[in-house]
């Protein structure tokens, strides 16, 4: 079947242009039986888009339908058997309506009223359709549902919108080169390279459940249904369960054994709520992806607080801070009020040695002796108690020391398989054909800030090393 499937891709790709992530997110939601709905201005060629797909299924019945404020159910489920009312029933004729459609597109589904409503969501939960007494199973792979904008505040139409697992934003084309070749596109019949059978998905679907999560890509899942649940966003578990079955099944039909890492930037077209998230959730993704577990920025943020820490510790010493009395240089006379200065003019003259402040015979005395500026400052701190250094074995910084080496490590580790991680995804995501050209652009544009970010955070630790000796 991935051949297929990647033929479908390749040519439907050639057709529509800048709709990549459209076209593979509805094959995907035709193989996973799930429904796709896209949020854009009219004009993006959805529902052309929707047919075509339904031209790649196997002997299959398309039904489209532009709803408003006044849509009947009639006009969506078929009308009524006359047949029926004679005998004192209530059923309609479904043949060529939404009941006993393979695929079906919906333009402007959030006009949906009322009469409607309650049948179009059993029909996308459970696949059924109540008609009159009797219950029917519906055909129905996937529905594709357009609007220009998300529901208004309204219960049923929030269920409904929640009924649909892909969501897209479609922009308007932005290349003009793409605009051109819609303007000039024929609309003529879409000839698929190949056809999906219903026992082809039906057997990748079952082989998709028995496939195993990487613990990886399970630890990816709860981290970020934990963020989530932090931001405030709420996704409901059913939800969540419906996205694992979509990576099984994108795994499934790429011939994998078990659900890998690579499978999960599928999810970004499940997982926004609003068009505004829609960036953020990608990212986050993305990042979670290629972390392997070590959080960079995380880690450069603390490493910037510990180098905070570290050099407001050495501020405890007061470089300005005036001297009780002045101190003098036996060499050259000079005096010094702070040790900022007499730190300079030890750095200018390295080998002058200078006078006990307290000693007031200014070298006349016998008992008189001078000290190197190693002796002096050892002097003053141990036998006239000035606080001028702070103490590089004190607890305090014995305990930046062993956090810097604890950072230390995590870079490291991060750093360590980076390159063959990299290879490795990016080998992975090549014969991924769920992916788009961008996305795999952009996994690798991540990749190489980490190692931008992971040499960030190896210099700012070499700072905070300098800072404590
Ligand atoms: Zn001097």
């Amino acid at each position: 079947m991935i051949r297929k499937v990647e033929q479908l891709v390749n040519s439907l790709n050639g057709r529509y242009k800048e709709r990549e992530d459209e076209i593979s997110g509805a094959l995907l939601a035709l193989l996973s039986g799930e429904h796709v709905l896209f949020i854009g201005p009219p004009g993006t060629a959805k529902s052309m888009l929707a047919k075509d797909i339904c031209r790649c299924l196997e002997e299959s019945s398309f039904y489209y339908y532009l709803l408003t404020r006044f849509t009947s159910p009639e006009e969506v489920f078929g009308p009524l058997s006359l047949e029926s009312l004679k005998a004192d029933e209530f059923s309609r004729k479904t043949e060529g309506y939404l009941p006993s459609a393979n695929i079906a597109f919906l333009d402007e589904i959030f006009k949906a009223n009322s009469s409607i409503l309650n049948s179009l969501l059993t029909i996308l939960n459970e696949k059924k359709f109540h008609n009159g007494r009797q219950v029917m199973d519906v055909p129905l792979y996937s529905l594709y549902g357009a609007s220009n904008e998300l529901p208004e505040e309204d219960e049923g139409l929030q269920a409904l919108y929640d009924r649909f697992l892909f969501r897209y934003y479609v922009a308007p084309i932005r290349s003009e080169q793409g605009f051109a070749q819609v303007m000039s596109a024929k609309h003529d019949g879409f000839e698929p390279p190949a056809q999906i059978g219903m026992e082809e998905i039906l057997e990748n679907r079952s082989r998709a459940l028995q496939l195993e999560l990487d613990d990886e890509v399970l630890a990816t899942i709860l981290s970020l249904r934990e963020e989530f649940r932090r931001a405030d966003r709420y996704v409901s578990d059913r939800r969540w369960r419906k996205t694992v079955d979509v990576m099984r099944v994108a795994a499934a039909s790429l011939g994998k054994e078990r659900v890998d890492i690579s499978m999960l930037p599928v999810l970004q077209h499940l997982l926004w709520d609003v068009p505004e998230e829609k960036e953020s959730v990608r990212r986050g993704i993305f990042e979670s992806c290629v972390s392997h577990g070590v959080n960079l920025s995380k880690l450069k943020e603390e490493a910037e607080e510990l180098f905070r820490l570290a050099v407001s510790s050495r501020n405890l010493v007061d470089a300005d801070a005036r001297f009780p009395r002045i101190v003098y240089c036996y060499d050259c006379n000079s005096s010094f009020t702070n040790l900022e200065v007499l730190r300079k003019h030890h750095d200018a003259h390295p080998k002058h040695s200078y006078m006990d402040p307290f000693d007031d015979s200014r070298g006349r005395s016998k008992g008189f002796r001078k000290y190197s500026y190693e002796e002096l400052i050892n002097m003053l701190e141990n036998e006239r108690g000035w606080k001028l250094t702070e103490k590089t074995d004190s607890p305090q910084s014995r305990l930046y020391r062993k956090e810097v080496d604890e950072l230390r490590r995590r870079q490291q580790e991060a750093l360590k398989g980076h390159d063959q991680e990299r290879e490795a995804l990016m080998g992975e995501l090549e014969g991924n054909i769920w992916l788009s050209q961008r996305d795999r652009k952009d996994l690798q544009l991540i990749f190489d800030h980490r190692i931008v970010m992971l040499q960030e955070i190896n210099m700012l630790l070499d700072d905070i090393a300098k800072v404590l000796d």
